[in-house]
């Protein structure tokens, strides 16, 4: 398989693939030099407070330029960098890059906060994560307290002891960790107590029917509770409508992302955005 034959293999056509396979052969190839040809972007998409809709940050989505097939999303890159190995080098690359963005935006005098972070499960149980970050971090003089990291409910239902310990580490080091994609994951309550996290992440699929569907709504309502219970801050993802933002924030969700306040953008858009007032009014931390 071409996971163990490693990253600097390359597979190639015969004549018996499918067209499914060939297709995806010729994305394996592509990617392993993407980065060096500068094909990967950064997006943001703004994270706000519910109760004044004040940005207080971002979440950083990585975008493959590719020359012939335009932009591929990450849910079709990201499985394939992960079993080649490649999404080593992409995280670091987009761990470094966000880091280097946060200060960059300060030498300019621009507000943002804080930028999360999606980890994937294969750089959560390395051992050198840590070593990583604080690299990244270091490279661009950049406060610890500006960094989330994002892992999802099933990367921590796997129970490595690797990723607990970097987990913690990391937390040690200022950074915040949230859960990403929380509600589908069937989490071990008694577990996630333990573990060294801040947040919780509403998954999407429980946003997308608010007040359609009583099942999402109790489901989301209990989230709230089991964050408010455990100390966890608690953000919904995928917020689209102002019916899904007036649940959540009678419910008692301090925060959101989603379209209905900000789509995934450049950084360039989201300096005009900010710098418009876009549907967010940025106002210094309180
Ligand atoms: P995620 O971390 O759960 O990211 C949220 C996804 O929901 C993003 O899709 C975002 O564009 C989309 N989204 C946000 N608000 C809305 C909304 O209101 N409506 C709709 N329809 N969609 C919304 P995207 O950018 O395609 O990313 C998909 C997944 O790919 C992410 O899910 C994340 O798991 C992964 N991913 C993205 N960037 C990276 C990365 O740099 N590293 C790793 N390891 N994974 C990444
Ligand atoms: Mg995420
Ligand atoms: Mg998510
Ligand atoms: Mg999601």
């Amino acid at each position: 398989r071409a996971k163990e034959q490693g990253r600097n293999t390359y597979r190639f056509f015969k004549p018996e693939m499918t067209a499914g396979a060939a297709e995806r052969l010729r994305l394996e190839n592509a990617l392993r030099g993407a980065l060096a040809r500068d094909e990967l972007k950064l997006q943001y998409q703004p994270q706000v407070r519910l109760d004044d809709s004040c940005m207080y940050g971002a979440e950083v989505l990585m975008r493959w330029h590719h020359p012939e097939l335009g932009i591929v999303p990450p849910a079709r890159f990201i499985p394939i960098a992960e079993e080649l190995g490649l999404i080593v080098d992409l995280g670091a690359w987009v761990l470094a890059r966000a880091c280097r963005q946060l200060a960059a935006w300060d030498a300019r005098g621009l507000l943002v906060p804080r930028l999360a972070v999606n980890l994937s499960v294969v750089q959560l149980e390395r051992p050198s994560l840590v070593e990583e970050v604080d690299a990244a971090v270091q490279e661009s003089g950049i406060e610890p307290d500006r960094l989330e990291l994002e892992v999802t409910e099933s990367m921590l239902m796997r129970h490595a002891e690797q990723v607990i310990a970097n987990l913690a580490a990391l937390r040690d080091m200022g950074i915040t960790i949230a859960v990403d994609d929380f509600g589908s994951g069937f989490s071990s309550l008694a577990y996630l107590k333990r573990l060294p996290i801040h947040r919780l992440k509403i998954d999407k699929v429980f946003v997308d029917h608010l007040t359609a569907n009583a099942n999402d709504d109790a489901i989301a309502r209990a989230v709230i509770a089991l964050g408010r219970g455990l100390g966890l801050e608690v953000i919904a993802e995928g917020v689209e409508t102002e019916v899904q933002a007036d649940f959540l924030r009678r419910e008692g969700c301090a925060e959101a992302q989603g379209f209905l306040f900000g789509r995934p953008m450049s950084a360039a858009e989201l300096e005009a955005f900010i710098a418009d007032g876009g549907a967010v009014q940025l106002k210094p931390e309180a």
